[in-house]
């Protein structure tokens, strides 16, 4: 029997899980390990919590889960716990899939400042992360700033702009709910450092900002080309470029407003002692469509400042890591001998959930090609692995204490929610009686 170990328990993690089962049925046993007690990454901690259609995808991996030679072994950190060197003594082959938790840097002077914090860590408190569960993100000003122009931004100034009643059906934890409910924050401005053509949102995610019940997009006209220019544009692309138009021609009838700042790059965040405004240079494309300083500086305030200009994947011990590209260093998902990287870990924070399938595929057919099905000896496995856990006195948790933790959740969840997410460990652990 082979022995393989899949490293996070996300997307990435599981589509491989269900191509390794696939490929080897009963002659390969196949262990998850996260280190949450409950699995699913960015499903549980990154998608919004009102875009419960995408978090569906969860019941396909339920399913891989369910299956004879998978189990999900959580509280588990690889690189503290145990390392993946001895991960590959106890497995046959390791892939991982730790996707890309962690902010890049803005690289500006403030960004330490309070009230200056990352998309990670800002999704993460509304999504309920254990490690962001005390973020308290200022929101007691009137104008916040969220700094990207991609889908998280887009996530993050929709949350900022919501009321209480358009989260009726969502997983938001309770404590971001009341907490944005309280919110003074009446503008939130978008800096994209380009213009209008070169977002990096996608269609559906921006229409929604037309039919909010509280908040209006606002964008200026004069900084789009010629709507002929659009022609040349990739399809969807231009469905977002045609929907941003629109959006210039909305009455700004409601309370609150979230402002495209086009050609706008962030040159410093200040501040008496914490975050009041940012001060930013516009920009115009360069011959190679980046952006050029025009030297024109100006303020713009904010209370808040979220940085959503993408996420890195934290380097492992011993494992080859790609500094520039934020990911593992890989050739097609293999890392070295029997050691592979899968998802956002082997491609870079970049794609949708479903990208991760055909990668997932991929992967776990090299992984088939090297590794026939075994006769003979096995590895230690997951046997091993609790072993060697529990000598270091790590409590790792099962696929049934994940199910029981689920089920408190689901008892707890307010009227419409699906869930009430434990946002610490602890609790979850002490619903387990430990
Ligand atoms: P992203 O799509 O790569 O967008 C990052 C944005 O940050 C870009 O607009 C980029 O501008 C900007 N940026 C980068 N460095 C910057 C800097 N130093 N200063 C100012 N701006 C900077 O990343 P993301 O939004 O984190 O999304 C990650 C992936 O998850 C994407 O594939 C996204 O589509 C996906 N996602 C999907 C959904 C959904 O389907 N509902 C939701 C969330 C995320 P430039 O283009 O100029 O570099």
């Amino acid at each position: 029997m082979r022995q393989f170990a899949i490293v996070g328990s996300g997307p990435a993690g599981f589509y491989t899980a269900e191509a390794l089962a696939k490929a080897y049925g009963e002659a390969a046993r196949i262990d998850i390990i996260d280190r949450y007690p409950v699995p699913y990454g960015l499903i549980r901690f990154g998608v919004a919590p009102d875009h419960q259609s995408l978090k569906a995808v969860s019941k396909r991996y339920d399913a891989v889960a369910d299956s004879a030679g998978v189990d999900f072994i959580g509280n588990v950190t690889v690189g503290r716990d145990v390392s993946v060197a001895e991960l590959l003594e106890l497995y046959d082959a390791v892939i991982l899939a730790t996707g890309a938790p962690h902010d890049r840097k803005l690289g500006i002077p403030g960004e330490d400042l309070p009230g200056v914090i990352g998309s990670a860590e800002f999704v993460g408190w509304y999504n309920g992360h254990p490690d962001f569960a005390d973020l308290d993100p200022p929101l007691g000003g009137s104008h916040a700033v969220v700094i990207g122009n991609g889908n998280v931004a887009l996530d993050c100034a929709r949350i900022l702009s919501k009321t209480q009643h358009e989260f009726e059906g969502s997983d938001i934890v309770n404590h971001a709910l009341a907490a944005l409910d309280d919110s003074a924050i009446r503008t939130v401005t978008i800096l994209g450092r380009r213009g209008p053509h070169q977002i990096a949102m996608t269609p559906k995610e921006l229409g929604e900002l037309g039919h909010l019940e509280a908040s209006v997009p606002i964008v200026d006209r004069a900084d789009f080309p010629p709507e002929s220019a659009d022609a040349a544009l990739e399809p969807g692309l231009r469905k977002s470029v045609t929907l941003l138009r629109g959006f210039a021609s909305l009455p700004a009838d409601k309370p609150k407003r979230m402002v495209f700042d086009f050609f706008a790059r962030p040159v410093r965040i200040e501040g008496d002692g914490k975050a009041e405004r940012i001060v930013v240079e516009r920009t115009e494309l360069d011959e190679k469509g980046g952006a050029r300083g025009t030297g024109e500086m100006y303020e713009v305030p904010a209370a808040l400042v979220i940085s959503a200009i993408g996420y890195s994947t934290p380097p492992l011990d011993g494992v080859a890591y790609d500094e520039r590209g934020t990911k593992f260093l890989n050739e097609n998902g293999r890392i070295g001998d029997r050691l592979y990287a899968v998802g956002w870990a082997r491609r870079g924070p970049s794609g949708t959930i479903g990208t991760n399938r055909p990668d997932g595929y991929e992967v776990a057919e090299q992984v088939a090609a090297a590794l026939p099905p075994l006769e003979g000896e096995e590895r230690g496995g997951a046997a091993g692995l609790k072993s060697l856990l529990r000598s270091r006195g790590v409590m790792a948790t099962d696929y049934d204490d994940w199910r029981k933790i689920e089920e408190s959740e689901t008892a707890n969840a307010r009227p419409g929610s699906p869930r009430e997410k434990f946002v610490r460990v602890e609790h979850m652990l002490g619903r387990l009686g430990r």
